[in-house]
């Protein structure tokens, strides 16, 4: 096992890792940016290195300075934690050259799903479903563009294959908008995500966003660990999780499951992983592999009993997964909601000095935030502060459980968007559970009118 890990990210997640380290007695070097300095979990940690300025270009994406202080520091291994450079091949690739264990998948893995397009035909080839749409990215040729679109039919949407993070999709509705829509989508790709390919899907107009957590070991073995229900979105970005997803028969879970952990095997997957589906009238339509932890990943954690950044690290060690998946069992449900230092209507940021911090607490509930009273929220990050995570037998306990929390939660000082959550948990739709993606911004939209 390793002696020492060096956590490559900031806030919640590094003191997650953080914590998973000091339970299997592995020292662990956090990084930070100028701006992180003052945070507890940087103090907290067995050794701390400053690797930049507060911008994250210059910080928690500068590799050379991160791969140095692993080297000062003797860490054998990098926890790339979610978001920066979490899904970079090229950095994947540059920690495994200077020695170091990557807690995550190979580079080429992180390759193969990072680009859309080929990790659809990696899908396809192993026998998951995906939606329908273009063999890969879309040609030049205009009238085959259209062809392709009637063959899908209308509504379509447009996709960078390098996209991410929500951005890079346009809709389109009718064939007069295609090509100006096709034009602007690999306008905007080259210039964010330095890759022009898009390709094509039929827009699935009121889909549930459903995925399957994976983990797979070094030997061959994979299995999943149920499905998170995602669909309570804001402009693509999840607000609310929760697992199981209310109402899908548990044989389609079992299914699907099934295909993704076999799919892990066939393109020689490691580590934790994440396969997203958009789910409409009984069917599963996959959309993107994360190759990495998630946000998300308490839920799961809750209902399977299985720490997955403890798992995430003794598949790195090259330990053998010490379940089989007839081992794994649900029991009962759980609910996460993201607490976002910002407007909970208008969502402008809300960064500044936290002057009161009370968190919630009794059975069931779980805390997951780097903040306390004092702390001061960097303007220059995600606006994320931390999650409420809650377990009952049932999703009515859950579902009260969460209330619970949040009436007892207090943050001062900065706006947080914990009144929002409060009014979706007794929103009578979202209580009956099975809402759409789109559910959400429709929801804020009705208020807005209100
Ligand atoms: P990203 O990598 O940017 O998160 P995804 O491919 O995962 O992009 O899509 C993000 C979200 O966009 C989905 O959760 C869903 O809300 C919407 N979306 C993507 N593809 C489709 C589609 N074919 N039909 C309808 N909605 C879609």
């Amino acid at each position: 096992m390793f002696k020492k890990i060096l956590i490559a990210n900031r806030g919640e997640i590094a003191l997650r890792v953080q914590r998973a380290c000091r339970e299997l007695g592995i020292k662990a070097v956090v990084v930070y940016s100028e701006a992180d300095r003052e945070a507890k979990y940087v103090k907290l940690a067995d050794e701390a290195v400053c690797i930049g300025p507060a911008p994250s270009a210059q910080s928690y994406l500068n590799m050379p300075a991160i791969i140095s202080a692993a080297e000062v520091t003797d860490a054998e291994a990098i926890h790339p934690g979610y978001g920066f450079l979490s899904e970079n091949a090229d950095f994947a690739e540059r920690v495994e050259k200077s020695g170091f264990v990557f807690i995550g998948p190979t580079p080429e893995s992180i390759r193969l799903m990072g680009d859309k397009v080929s990790a659809k035909q990696a899908m396809i080839r192993a026998g998951v479903p995906t939606v329908p749409g273009s063999d890969g990215a879309l040609p030049d040729d205009p009238a085959e563009i259209k062809r392709i679109a009637r063959s899908i039919g209308y509504p379509v949407i447009i996709k960078a294959a390098g996209g991410g993070g929500g951005r890079g999709m346009r809709v389109v509705h009718t064939e007069a908008a295609l090509l100006h829509a096709v034009q602007t989508t690999k306008s905007e790709a080259a210039v964010a995500f330095n890759n022009p390919e898009v390709y094509m899907e039929k827009f699935l107009q009121n889909p549930r966003h459903i995925e399957i957590q994976v983990l797979a070991d070094q030997h061959r073995n994979a299995v999943y660990l149920f499905e998170r229900d995602c669909s309570m979105q804001r402009r693509h970005q999840k607000v609310i999780e929760e697992a199981p997803a209310p109402g899908i028969p548990r044989r389609l879970i079992a299914r699907i499951g099934e295909r993704c952990a076999a799919a892990c095997k066939k393109i020689g997957y490691r580590g934790a992983g994440t396969f997203e589906f958009l789910y409409e009238n009984g069917e599963f339509y996959f959309i993107e592999m994360n190759t990495r932890v998630q946000v998300e990943h308490p839920v799961t954690e809750m209902i399977t009993g299985i720490d997955i950044v403890r798992q995430q690290i003794l598949i790195a060690a090259g330990e053998k997964l010490p379940f089989t998946q007839r081992q794994i069992e649900l029991r009962g449900h759980a609910i996460e909601c993201r607490i976002n230092a910002e407007d909970p209507y208008k969502f402008t940021p809300s960064p500044g000095r936290i002057t009161a911090w009370h968190a919630p607490g009794g059975p069931g509930v779980r805390v997951d935030s780097h903040i306390y009273t004092g702390y001061s929220v960097p303007p220059n990050y995600d606006s994320m502060i931390g999650k409420i995570i809650v377990h009952g037998d049932t999703r009515e306990q859950a579902l009260a459980r969460m209330r619970g929390a949040l009436a007892e939660v207090v943050v001062e000082g900065i706006k947080t968007n914990v009144p929002l959550h409060r009014e979706l948990m007794v929103d009578a739709n979202f209580e009956a559970g099975g809402t759409n993606i789109h559910y959400l911004e429709s929801w804020l939209a009705q208020r807005e009118r209100a």
